[in-house]
Order: C-alpha cells, then structure tokens, then sequence
C-alpha cells in the first residue's frame, strides 16, 4: 500500500509498534492458556500489564497526539489513508477522553472482579460477586459519560467493541428477531421428530480424543487454513489468537463422551483463523491489519461452524469420514442421524452450549438486562431474579442455580458490557453473506462433494482481504450491495429447519 500523505506515513511508522507489542501480547496470552505453569502466573499477568502499558503510553505520547491533531485538517486523502486516520482517531478516542485513572481502576477493579467472579461461580454464591458487579457497573457508567453518547448510555459501550452500534439498533435488529425465534422454536418441538440420536453422545460414549485430534486437523486443512502459518492446541476454552502476520493460532478442547464440540469449535476458531490469514498484506503493521470488529469476526466463525458445519448438504459428505474416525460408536449411523444431531434446536440454559434457534434469544435476554443496568432500571441486586424472569418468559426453562444463570458467563466480570450484541451481530451478518454467497455460487452443492474452495474465495474477495478498511456497516454493504437486513437471518433458520423437521 501506497503512502503518500507524509502525516499518516509518520502515523503509521509509529503505529508499528503498536503491531508488535500486540503480536507479543498474543503470544504471551497465548502462552498463558496453553503452556503456562501454574506458578508462572503472577509474573505472566506483570509482563501482559507491561505491554499494555507500552501500547497505552504510545496513545498517550505527546508527538504521537499532535500527529494525530495534524490529520485531522489533512485533505487529498487516499481511501486507505482515510481508513487508517479514522481507526488510529477511533482507538486514540478512547485513550483521550476517558481519564487514566479511570482506565487504571477499572483495570484494577476488573482483575479483583474476575477472580471474585470464579469463586461466586464456583459456589454458587451471587452475592460474594455483588459488590464488584456494582463497582464495575458504576466504572462503566462513568466511562460511558466521558466518552459521551446521544441517547442512551450504554450507545458508548457499544461502540467500544462494534464500531457505530448503538442500543437502539440492537432493539430494532435483534430484539425484535424474538417472537419469530420463539416461534421457530416451537413449531420444531411440537414436530417431535428429534428421534433418539442423542444416545450417539451421552456420558457412556467414548470418542477417543486422538481420533478427534485428527478430525480438526482435517477439516480445518480443508478449510484452506494454513497450518505453516497456525497450529492447533489444547486450552480450557478454544481461541484464536494472532501472534503475527504469518502466526495465527487456534485452540481446541476435546469432550471424550461427544465428538461434535471440537469438531464444531475448529470450524469455529478457523473461521476467525481464515480472516485473520487473509487479509491484503500490504495492510501488515498498519491499523487496517486486523479484522475490523467482533461482529464481523463472530459472523465469519459462526458462518463455518453454523451455515457450513451444519449445513445437511455438508453433513451428508462428512457422514462416512464420521464413520471412519470414529467406526465403534458411529458404524450404525444414517445421514439423517448426523444432521439431526448437529441441530437440535433446544431451548437450554447455557449460551455457549445453545444451538443456532435458541442462541440469540440468550442475546437478547443479556441485551436487556445490560440496558436496564446501565441506565440504573434494574438493581444488580435484583439481578438473578430478573435473569430467571427472562429465560421463562424468552426460552421457558428456569435454571436451578446461578452458576448455571447471571454467573455463567465471564464477560461481565471483566467489565465487558456491551460486548454480547456482537455475538447476534455475527449470526445476522453471516446468513446474509451465504444468502448472497447462494447468488454466485451453488453452495449446497458445493457443500455436498465437500468442496470448500470457492466458499472461501467469496469470503476473501468480499470480506476478509479488507481488513480493517472498512466498518462493519460499510463492509457489508461493499459485500453484498445492502446494510445489515436481520431478515435473511430468520429466512435462512426457517428453511433450514423446516428442510430438516418439516
Ligand atoms: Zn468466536
């Protein structure tokens, strides 16, 4: 990529540090999970504070705000160089109106809360989680007001992790998506066709993992992953991480009682992996490098896990490769019983675990209640009843427990308020990429010889190469002529489960 405006060249010299304190950090986090010793946390959670202080101490540098001052008046911009002052300006935003002692106690607060958050999940104890949910309720509340926002607080915290998405977007887009899930949902059970293909995965099942260590690396070669430039791990949770342009790194767990986890979290993580591996290197080392937001990578990671994994065209091809991976347990099996089996829409307590029906109305249930906290609507002592009140009134089961309900996830914990709607995001944005993928391309067809090329090379022609050049909404568009329409998201779940339940 060509430079030619002699502040944004200045900008971008400095930004490469920045790229490579953040490859470090990767590798570091990377590290943590995958490798570290029990004894070498202490010091591993110093070194990650270090570097996150180098990257913040560089947004802070006089020379580099002025630079960043100087941009703002510079005219005769090249597209790209456009692209680069407006996320260098985003991410600088956030470093110039939030105060640094606010930024320092909330990092503070956040590790306190995290460890408190593990113990009250452990014993199933709210309360002892209580008082940090308050104070970071309150931290972000602040945040909120020094970044500012039109309407509603909690608009600011959107912003931080989807670029431009504000609460009133999320009731129109995704709120609203729930009487038609709830619908779905019922229409399929009251079918009551999924037979008895969950014997394939119950406790007594042993699906060795070695044979499961092999089907990952399979499917994500398939893919097209590039595995000189990744590798697949072990972690508690399955990850992507970008330790470098040529680095790009997943992680797996694997359930020896059910086969379909890894198998699902690979397509999982090497769809975020393919973004990441794909993206124009001329944009290495420049603030266009990355994938531009959450939404769009969780879109691209639940497009091969859900559209692809699950797709029954897909599931037909891997039938007989199930069978010879894992011959004891699945000789006896149909087609039929694989594609039940990876799409079981039931209604549950646990979003991770939740399938493509039931998964955005855990969203939304999060949505609301961020919004009734933020906004001070909702005491966070009120919290677990309100959470029971949602799941009956959206999903009609009422978990027993908290650590199964409020405490479940970590995110908010780490102060991540706002961060959920991305997941939602990520299944509406990914059914109108196949549905326009569909235009071009016969996929189920495709999907049936098992050939994945030409779905990869839509994704990186029309998404993935461009990196951080454009925002969500603006990609989109580029990538299929329209903004975000949440419609093709119910379109595709109706006609794939009726195709499957009737
Ligand atoms: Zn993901």
């Amino acid at each position: 990529m060509k430079l030619k405006n002699p502040v944004v060249k200045k900008l971008c010299e400095k930004y490469k540090t920045v790229s490579l304190l953040n490859h470090i950090d990767a590798i570091l986090g990377w590290d943590l999970n995958v490798n570290l010793p029990p004894k070498g946390g202490q010091e591993r959670g110093q070194q990650i504070a270090f570097i996150t202080k180098q990257i913040t101490d560089i947004f802070n540098d006089k020379d580099f705000k002025n630079l960043v001052e100087e941009s703002k008046t510079q005219r005769n911009l090249t597209p790209e160089e456009k692209a680069i002052l407006r996320n260098l300006h985003k991410a600088s935003e956030y470093y110039d109106k939030v105060p640094a002692e606010i930024i320092t106690e909330k990092s503070k607060t956040t590790s306190e809360a995290y460890m408190a958050w593990q113990k009250a999940k452990q014993d199933d104890k709210f309360g002892d989680f209580l008082p940090h949910l308050k104070k970071l309720i309150e931290l972000d509340q602040i945040i909120a007001g020094h970044i500012g926002y039109r309407e509603n607080p909690l608009d600011a915290l959107l912003d931080l992790h989807e670029p431009d998405l504000t609460a009133s977007f999320c009731k129109k887009n995704i709120v609203a998506l729930q009487p038609g899930l709830t619908a779905l949902i019922k229409r399929i059970q009251s079918k009551q066709k999924f037979g008895n293909v969950e014997t394939f995965v119950n406790n007594q099942q042993n699906y060795a993992v070695d044979a499961q260590r092999q089907l990952a690396l399979y499917v994500s070669r398939k893919m097209g992953y590039d595995l000189d430039a990744g590798r697949i791990d072990v972690s508690a949770h399955p990850f992507t991480t970008t330790p470098g342009r040529q680095d790009v790194r997943i992680t797996n767990f694997y359930k020896e009682h059910d086969f379909r986890d890894s198998f699902s979290s690979t397509m999982h993580e090497t769809g975020h992996a393919l973004y990441e591996q794909n993206i124009n290197q001329d944009y290495d080392q420049t603030p266009l490098e990355w994938g531009v937001s959450y939404g769009i990578h969780e879109a691209l990671s639940r497009f091969w896990e859900n559209q692809i994994g699950k797709n029954p065209h897909f599931l037909t091809f891997m039938t007989p490769l199930f069978q010879a991976f894992f011959p004891e347990q699945l000789k006896n099996t149909s087609h039929e019983t694989f594609i039940k089996l990876f799409n079981l829409p039931k209604p549950g307590f646990i979003r991770i675990e939740a399938d493509e029906v039931t998964y955005t109305l855990h969203i939304i249930i999060r949505f609301e209640i961020e919004d009734a906290l933020i906004n001070n609507k909702l005491k966070p002592k009120d919290l677990p009843e309100a959470w029971r009140a949602k799941m009956k009134k959206y999903l009609g089961v009422v978990p027993q427990t908290d650590r199964d309900g409020v405490l479940q996830d970590m995110h908010w914990a780490g102060g991540s308020f706002g961060y959920f709607p991305a997941y939602a995001l990520g299944n509406l944005y990914a059914s109108q990429f196949l549905h326009y993928m569909k235009k071009e391309i016969d996929v189920d067809g495709e999907l049936e010889k098992g050939h994945l090329g030409s779905v990869l090379y839509w994704l990186n022609e029309n998404v993935h190469k461009h990196g951080s050049r454009y925002w969500p909404d603006e990609l989109v568009k580029v990538a299929t002529g329209e903004s975000l329409n949440p419609k093709y998201f119910l379109n595709y779940l109706s006609e794939k489960f009726t195709g499957i339940y009737g």
